[in-house]
């Protein structure tokens, strides 16, 4: 296909959502846990930039058990949406945010006394008991209270009225490294065996992220996970224990040829006046630039698709405006074809782990790159 007639609607640049492969790769990781596993999606910043009223909606009738979020604007986002889900805020709230602790029903992830101390007077104030999980850190020097200080932290939440201990977490600072993996494993839930919180359907135990779903063997204590990327079809790196699972891209990113244009060989491209065609080229100027979503460091490496073949970037990106060296490719193209930096185009696929790694960032940070520029199309089709 030359994706062309790819839409009806016709944009300089895009991302494509698709919906419809967001809830297969959740019945996809579903199919993989054990049954009795709960899952959270995680859908922070903007769900990774997919949009998080589509996707949470999505998410919603597609089954899933708590969502996370980092902060309570978010968390507020997907209350607007309904009460009743349970949500989870991962990150630390500003003292100026914990009200909406109660007046959002929200669930805090609490790492210190002195949130305890501050959470606690919020329930008192509302009237009702806060829901809360105990963070811990085993390794990441984050969020949580230090592993060593847990166990005073869990009983001191325990005995707390005006708040309700439903679950424990930790997070893990190198799933590609299965031993430090391990060891901050053992010592959470080390303390949660101390404290007899395991083995209790009703106590949220959860670690593992994407790329580290130990949950998966069926003989782990964890009786939940929390998926981010994965849901949205971008596999964890190779070596971590769902790396083979396969899930199907739901973001592409496309944008248009906007000019066609000559240049004879030693002509300069681009910001960089050093840089000298070697020869005499076919240059194509792509309608988008860092403005939109395509990385400033992917000048000079990353490759897009025309026509389902590849061709290079060429010179500095742009904030407005990427330039690829046609001169192999086709002789016709014409202004308004569809160029594709991530995503499929007939057998070739360039995938977001691919332009992460030309751009020497990871694929998390591109989704979060994508500006208000490019708009969201999409695509909800149910099988
Ligand atoms: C972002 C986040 C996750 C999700 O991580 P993925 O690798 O995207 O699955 C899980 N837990 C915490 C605490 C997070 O901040």
């Amino acid at each position: 296909m030359d994706g062309s007639r790819r839409l009806n609607v016709m944009y300089r640049c895009w991302a494509e959502i698709d919906l419809a492969a967001l809830e297969r790769n959740l019945r996809l990781i579903r199919k993989a846990l054990p049954a009795g596993i709960r899952y959270v999606a995680v859908v922070k910043a903007d769900a990774y930039g997919h949009g998080i009223l589509p996707t949470a909606t999505r998410l919603m009738q597609s089954g899933v058990d708590l969502f996370a979020v980092a902060n309570v604007k978010e968390a507020a986002e997907i209350r607007e949406m309904g009460s009743g889900w349970p949500i989870l805020v991962l990150g630390p709230l500003l003292p100026e945010e914990d009200e909406a602790l109660a007046t959002h029903d929200l669930i805090a992830a609490v790492s210190s006394v002195e949130e305890l101390d501050r959470f606690a007077a919020v329930g008192r104030e509302a009237g009702k008991k806060l829901p809360i999980h105990v963070k811990i850190d085993t390794g990441m020097g984050r969020l949580g209270a230090w592993w060593e200080n847990a166990s005073d932290l869990l009983r001191d939440a325990g005995s707390r009225k005006e708040l309700d201990l439903q679950g424990a977490l930790t997070h893990f600072a190198d799933p590609a490294d299965p031993t430090f993996t391990q060891e901050q494993r053992d010592i959470f839930l080390g303390i949660l065996g101390e404290k007899n919180l395991l083995g209790n359907p009703d106590f949220l135990v959860h670690a593992d992220n994407s790329s580290s779903l130990k949950a998966l063997s069926g003989n782990d204590p964890c009786n939940a996970v929390r998926i981010g990327i994965l849901q949205f079809g971008v596999s964890p790196p190779a070596g971590t224990p769902l790396a083979n699972l396969s899930v199907e891209p739901v973001f592409s990113f496309h944008t248009r040829i906007a000019l066609v244009k000559e240049l004879p060989a030693g002509a300069t491209v681009s910001y960089e006046r050093q840089k000298r065609l070697d020869r005499d080229s076919r240059v194509g100027l792509l309608a988008a630039g860092y403005g939109d979503a395509i990385p400033l460091t992917c000048g000079n490496r990353a490759e897009v698709l025309l026509r389902g073949k590849r061709h290079p970037i060429i010179g500095r990106v742009t904030m407005d405006q990427t330039l690829v060296d046609l001169t192999d490719g086709p002789e016709d193209v014409q202004p308004g074809e569809i160029v594709t930096i991530i995503g499929r185009q007939g057998d070739e696929v360039i995938e977001l782990p691919e332009l992460a790694t030309h751009a020497n960032t990871i694929p998390w940070e591109i989704l979060c790159s994508v500006t208000k520029r490019v708009p969201r199309l999409y695509k909800t089709t149910r099988e």
